[in-house]
């Protein structure tokens, strides 16, 4: 599952439909969930946007900013990081925003699962690191309901409409790909028996002709 190459069309579709309440949404496809170290500013919980070789696109909780980290200084939320106090009140919005936002997530994929213990992302791992957080990201599809939301009204995400689209294609190609790969096993066979048979055939011509003259 590769949603690292470009902007998440959830995050979009949310942030125009309630800009003010989008960054707590959970997307179909949800974002790995880090604590990550950006200049002077401790380590701040954000959202993973997109990983590429060791850089890191993040966006942090509170001020909903982006930025790219080297993946050295990115890691993976924990119980430990997610029960830090602290007097800084950005960083305690931050981290209440964090804490919904994992919220609707259990809501949504049914379990979310702190790391144990402190480890930086994996550039080449990170789709794994993804769903030892979140056990049900890479599940069929996910529950279309989330908790009531009193008014809010949620819409369906384009990838959630052709969701059923997309699973028959890949079931009709994995179809016709193992049917071309039958059709190849029997060529492979059908090709040498017919030259041996060709042969025997030949042969009993041939000798036939010999033992009649
Ligand atoms: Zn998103």
């Amino acid at each position: 599952m590769d949603f690292g190459d470009e902007t998440c069309i959830d995050c979009c579709q949310n942030f125009i439909t309630d800009e003010e309440n989008c960054f707590v949404m959970v997307c179909t496809k949800p974002h790995l969930l880090v604590f990550a170290k950006f200049c002077k500013y401790p380590l701040w919980p954000a959202k993973v946007m997109k990983v590429e070789e060791n850089l890191v696109r993040v966006e942090f909780f509170g001020d909903h900013k982006e930025a790219d980290i080297p993946s050295e200084d990115c890691f993976l939320l924990t119980a430990k990081l997610l029960s830090k106090t602290t007097n800084n009140e950005s960083f305690k919005e931050a981290l209440e925003e964090l804490k919904i936002h994992i919220q609707k997530i259990k809501e949504r994929f049914g379990s979310f699962i702190p790391f144990e213990s402190k480890m930086t992302i994996s550039a080449d791992n990170w789709e794994n690191q993804l769903e030892q957080m979140i056990p049900g990201a890479f599940n069929k599809k996910p529950s279309t309901a989330p908790a009531a939301e009193g008014p809010i009204k949620r819409t369906v995400s384009v990838s959630e409409l052709f969701y059923e689209d997309i699973q028959e294609i890949k079931t009709n190609i994995n179809e016709i790909k193992s049917k071309l790969k039958h059709l190849k096993k029997q060529k492979t066979i059908s090709l040498p028996c017919i030259c041996v048979f060709a042969f025997v055939l030949l042969s009993i011509i041939f000798f036939n002709n010999i033992a009649h003259e």
